[in-house]
């Protein structure tokens, strides 16, 4: 990890700066692989990895394991693995909930854009449609899966589903479609240019990562 990496885990793990801080145990702020490599983004941390500190340890982190391990990738290797939301969302009694529009707002540009400045990804991968959404806010995983996007000058994402969501499934065709979709990170990750190997790139209403913005969290809600 870099210097400037290490300081920036430093200021994300004390960061009180939203409600989320009352339901966390501690801020999951993402593990590391070498820069320029694949950087996977899901939405927020759940019960377990609240609990380790950890992005993806639950059921679905075992499945991205192994999708990766099937393609000979590792996290923290080559594979960053972070979240656009770095605490733990939770209904009032407690369970897992959904980031609200403008958490992800708020986190996103406050912690994730800088993380993506520095570890600067060659690729970046959405898992499942709310990360999608901060990206790209009308995108929808049904129509963009298995797809290249591109979203600015210097930044493509490869748009796939969240393992939580192919778990529930549990079909040999989803299996076989995200099996794909691994293979074609894979590729991508290997491949001299995007836009000479695939042609899907699409300009679609896209978020560019852009300004790092400090807002405070009264301009989201
Ligand atoms: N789901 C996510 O989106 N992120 C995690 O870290 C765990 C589950």
């Amino acid at each position: 990890m870099t210097s400037e990496l290490e300081t920036l885990t430093e200021e994300i793990l004390v960061c009180e700066e939203c409600h989320l801080k009352l339901g966390r145990t501690q801020v999951v702020p993402g593990i590391y692989g070498q820069k320029k490599g694949v950087c996977f983004v899901g939405e927020a941390p759940g019960y377990y990895e609240d609990m380790k500190g950890i992005p993806f340890v639950g059921k679905s982190g075992e499945l991205l394991d192994n999708m990766l391990k099937d393609i000979g990738l590792t996290r923290e290797k080559n594979v960053s693995i972070l979240n656009v939301v770095k605490c733990r969302p939770t209904t009032d009694n407690g369970q897992n909930r959904t980031p609200t529009d403008s958490e992800l707002r708020f986190c996103g540009e406050r912690w994730l854009y800088k993380q993506l400045s520095l570890l600067a990804p060659k690729l970046l991968v959405t898992l499942g449609g709310i990360a999608l959404k901060f990206f790209i806010p009308d995108g929808k995983v049904t129509q963009l899966a298995g797809q290249l996007v591109k979203i600015d000058e210097s930044n493509h994402i490869f748009v796939t589903y969240h393992p939580a969501y192919v778990l529930r499934k549990k079909t040999l065709e989803m299996m076989e479609e995200y099996n794909s979709h691994f293979e074609q990170i894979l590729n991508l990750y290997q491949a001299e240019n995007f836009e000479q190997e695939y042609k899907q790139v699409k300009e679609i209403d896209k978020q560019p990562i852009k300004k790092i913005n400090q807002k405070s969290l009264e301009d989201f809600l």
